[in-house]
């Protein structure tokens, strides 16, 4: 069976890469549920529309994709597919750090592979409602995830890593983490 990498594990190697350890040990279980439905579901685009996320209002929200091509599968936020839009919301955002632009440009190849046509990317950020354009990604960009990608297939998690007090507070993780102390600020 073929290994597809999380679309989330983009942004989360660039936050922390032991976050993705941590992830994988205490919340494995959902893992093997989400690999399973992304080979199934996401090789058309007929096919997930025809499964649980049939657009309303030519809105499509949630739907699994998955790109052959980089080895990923995830989420999309929503799809507006009249207006080729693909749309991200986060709660706040106050940069646009690399790992976000990894996450959207998988979700824009991987539904342009599975025959989607998408002319627009945004960020929204729903605190302020502000919506942040987003350069259509072309080969330059694909290279570059391509590289980031195999970058965190190959990492080595038991290496040495830096530990950055500042995310360690804003990491889900911080209470289970052994390379910290600290408490995020969520406690
Ligand atoms: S608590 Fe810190 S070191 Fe541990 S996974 Fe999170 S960011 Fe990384």
């Amino acid at each position: 069976m073929e290994t597809f990498l999380p679309i989330s594990y983009l942004n989360d190697f660039v936050f922390c890469p032991y976050s993705i350890y941590l992830h994988q040990v205490f919340d494995n279980n959902k893992e093997v549920v989400y690999t399973a439905k992304p080979q199934q579901r996401g090789k058309t685009a007929h096919q997930i529309i025809d499964t649980q996320n049939k657009p309303k209002n030519n809105i499509l929200k949630g739907a699994y994709v998955l790109s052959n091509k980089l080895g990923v599968y995830g989420k999309i936020d929503t799809l507006y597919t009249k207006k080729q839009k693909l749309v991200e919301s986060k709660f706040q955002i106050k940069t646009i750090y690399r790992g976000y632009l990894y996450q959207l440009w998988a979700q824009y190849f991987a539904l342009t592979e599975m025959g989607f046509s998408i002319k627009e990317l945004n960020f929204f950020s729903m605190r302020e409602r502000q919506t942040i354009p987003i350069k259509i990604p072309g080969q330059v960009e694909f290279d570059e995830l391509r590289a980031h990608i195999k970058k965190i297939a190959r990492f080595n998690f038991e290496s040495e890593i830096n530990v950055n007090p500042v995310k360690c507070q804003h990491c889900i993780y911080a209470a289970l983490c052994d390379k910290t102390n600290l408490d995020h600020v969520y406690a």
